[in-house]
């Protein structure tokens, strides 16, 4: 016997991984450059090269640095050049002691769910969103509070919020640039949810913390703006990656921010480097530390995903499709031509179009498209987006 929640994910089957599957098949019938391949966000531009050469560097001059145990929570000087990145660009006071350095967004999400959950706790998440976040959340004993899209712009339903906070609300997540509607939260939308969660937290008498999640920090297109969340939210941990910015997802690594103002700041802390000895993500690769720590101030050449978002928004909108305004990340999450859109995204196969239905997501009748991919393939992909939509006429 072993553990049947376990055993339920590890057999689970993935939409996203089923389509990817399907069209390594399918490719094999009419041609990968036939085949229009939307459902995995792997990021399509290659890492800088100052990421490779700080590599090669560190391996043959500092090999002292590499191949080695480091903190737990990290390397201090690795530490303290991500909090120096962040004071420069935000004008933030943090502090070495303050970052938990682990392998990727998932990891950092998984030590702060764990490292706050105490019994009957309840974490709100607000849909269209990342599915591991059930997963992450339900493995560390809590609960998932799903709110329901406010489907005309992707920004929040504060009705819905306000009804579903409870006592036992322990966290918010966001995620903006937001997995997969690639819509940025106005600076507006969280000045709201400031407001609302610090009522509720004078309410209850304890901190509900915003976890900020923000792998698509970064990816920001003209015209919009990310704002650092601690500095609108006091009560803010920050899970970051350097998986798309740098185009690095293989390499695992990212942190968990715990700034030194929030709530309880050294408890939280040290719960979260606890939970991450729980469960093994100690000493993230020292490798990467060190390298993405020198180029922390660097990002991939990211606008290729703002010139292919623009032509699809374009594109599609002229065609019928109804897209709500993405300002970063790489992906586009219109409405499905028809209220299912499992069948809509079976009926897209047909045109070799590979789009993710969005159910998967909390938002039903849309589907996501990753559109980190070669600009020439959006351009082909065109006229079957116009066939898929004539379909329905
Ligand atoms: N959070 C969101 C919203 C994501 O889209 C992803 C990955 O796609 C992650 C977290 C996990 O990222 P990482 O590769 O850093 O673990």
């Amino acid at each position: 016997m072993v553990n049947q929640r376990m055993l339920g994910l590890g057999t689970a089957r993935s939409v996203i991984r089923e389509l990817f599957e399907y069209g390594k098949q399918r490719s094999a019938v009419v041609g990968a450059e036939n085949v229009f391949d939307f459902s995995l966000g792997n990021p399509s531009v290659p890492a800088p090269d100052a990421i490779n050469e700080t590599a090669i560097r560190i391996l043959k001059e500092q090999p002292e640095l590499i191949h080695c145990y480091t903190s737990a929570q990290g390397d201090a000087a690795a530490r303290q050049r991500f909090a120096d990145s962040l004071n420069r660009r935000f004008q933030g006071s943090y502090t070495a002691d303050q970052f938990y350095i682990t392998v990727g967004a998932a990891a950092s999400l998984c030590c702060v769910f764990n490292g706050l959950t105490c019994p009957g706790d309840e974490f709100i998440v607000f849909a269209p969103y990342f599915p591991e976040y059930k997963v992450f959340i339900e493995g560390a004993g809590a609960k998932m509070v799903l709110i329901p899209p406010e489907i005309e712009h992707f920004q929040i339903d504060f009705d819905a919020l306000e009804r579903s906070i409870t006592p036992h609300t322990k966290g918010v997540v966001v995620n903006t640039p937001n997995n997969p509607s690639g819509v940025v939260y106005s600076r507006q939308t969280l000045e709201k949810l400031s407001a609302v969660l610090t009522a509720k937290s004078q309410e209850y008498g304890h901190p509900i913390y915003l976890i900020s999640d923000e792998p698509y920090r970064e990816i920001v297109f003209q015209g919009f703006e990310v704002p650092w969340v601690p500095h609108i939210y006091k009560d803010t941990i920050v899970c970051y990656s350097f998986s798309k910015s740098l185009s690095l997802p293989g390499e695992r690594l990212g942190y968990v921010l715990v700034p030194g103002d929030i709530t309880d700041a050294q408890e939280v802390y040290a719960a979260v480097a606890g939970a991450g000895r729980s469960l093994g993500y100690v000493n993230a690769p020292s490798l990467f530390q060190q390298v993405t720590s020198l180029c922390c101030d660097m990002t991939a050449d990211l606008a290729v995903y703002e010139r292919n978002c623009k032509l699809l928004v374009t594109a599609l909108r002229e065609m019928g499709y109804h897209v709500a305004e993405p300002g970063g990340a790489f992906y586009l999450f219109p409405r499905s031509l028809e209220p299912d859109d499992v069948a809509f995204s079976q009926r897209a196969k047909d045109f070799d179009l590979l789009l993710v239905p969005g159910s998967g997501f909390g938002a039903p009748g849309h589907v996501r498209i990753a559109y980190c991919v070669q600009t020439e393939r959006i351009e082909r992909a065109l006229p079957k987006f116009k066939a898929l939509a004539d379909s329905y006429k």
